[in-house]
């Protein structure tokens, strides 16, 4: 199906329908009480890759500790940490607490999406949904969500994922944002769409602002839009993490090393791709496509280890805050039940 040019779509058609629903069926969340930029900015950061539901516990207990930019600013980052345990993905926790000292040195959370994505943390989703939500910048979002409900509204059987499809669904989402609706609801009814009508599975065509206007269904092709794109084929690693300990102390590196985890503080140790499972293997753990394998070797002694300047010994009571990875955790499990 080729691309309708932008121009020969009524946008304004499509923007009120969208918004009158929104207004009629939008669910009550906790950051729509209020749209302080700093909140907003809190959601869209742990919204990332996390449902609503999983989202809202977190959020309640983060704004009550961390109530204003300035107190999330002046806090420790292990603090931080720890009300994020949980929600996964971590680094999204430390580019939060530097993104808030860096908007604190700078007098506060700006207002557009061009300026919020110098920060940490802050890619072209996250800016633009918060640039418009707080401050109604008119500006289109795009995620998974959105790309589903305009790549069915306007039948688009493109590669979506490629550059220039991506910049014309950009374009439709910026255009429904051209009107007299703020763009605050416009860009949270199109989230709300795809989270509880336009499901990727089954949507609800019937409840929807667009069944008049939606092509796919008119069409008959939901099932095949958006199309699929290729999964990243699994890889096998084997990880042969050493674990040192002195008094109280674990000895851990900074990964620059494995392709998965990061920058972050973990085990030293040698690690491999593989073509198969390795025989020998004490636990799984899978992160994304990484399938890793862990033979875990521990030493008595520490007495004649030289330490490289990657290296460096932390606390045991601290580690979960060093580094929150439930593989970490998994492989200190292991060892002291293997030494039991
Ligand atoms: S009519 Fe159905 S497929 Fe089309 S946008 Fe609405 S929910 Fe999605």
């Amino acid at each position: 199906m080729s691309e309708t040019a932008l121009s020969n779509i009524n946008f304004h058609a499509l923007a009120q329908p969208l918004h009158d629903w929104y207004l009629l069926k939008k669910r009550q969340l906790p950051w729509r009480d209020n749209r302080a930029a700093y909140r907003i900015w809190i959601s869209e950061i742990m919204l990332q890759q996390t449902t609503v539901q999983a989202v809202i516990p977190y959020f309640e207990r983060f704004i009550i500790r961390f109530p204003d930019l300035q107190t999330l600013a002046n806090s420790d980052i292990e603090e931080v940490l720890q009300l994020w345990s949980g929600l996964g993905y971590y680094s999204r926790a430390r580019n939060l607490h530097k993104a808030a000292q860096l908007f604190v040195e700078n007098g506060g959370i700006p207002s557009t999406f061009q300026e919020l994505l110098k920060y940490p943390g802050l890619g072209d989703y996250t800016s633009r949904a918060i640039s418009s939500i707080a401050f109604d910048e008119k500006v289109g979002v795009l995620d998974g969500n959105v790309i589903r409900i305009l790549t069915r509204l306007l039948n688009y059987q493109q590669e979506w994922w490629k550059t220039e499809h991506k910049k014309y669904l950009q374009g439709v989402a910026d255009s429904l944002n051209q009107f007299e609706f703020p763009s605050s609801e416009i860009n949270q009814a199109l989230m709300e769409l795809g989270a509880t009508v336009c499901l990727p599975q089954s949507p609800l065509c019937n409840q929807c602002p667009w069944s008049d206007n939606c092509l796919a269904q008119s069409q008959k092709s939901i099932s095949e839009v958006p199309l699929k794109r290729k999964k990243t084929p699994n890889q096998i690693w084997y990880w042969q993490p050493e674990i040192y300990t002195q008094k109280n102390q674990v000895l851990l590196e900074k990964n620059t090393k494995l392709p998965f985890l990061k920058n972050q503080w973990l085990l030293p140790g040698k690690c491999s791709k593989q073509e198969d499972r390795p025989q020998n293997y004490d636990l799984k753990h899978f992160i994304t496509h990484y399938n890793i394998y862990v033979k875990i070797k521990r030493h008595e002694s520490a007495k004649a280890l030289r330490l490289y300047s990657n290296q460096q010994w932390f606390d045991i009571d601290e580690i979960k805050h060093v580094n929150p990875s439930s593989l970490l955790s998994k492989c200190f499990s292991n060892s002291a039940a293997k030494s039991k």
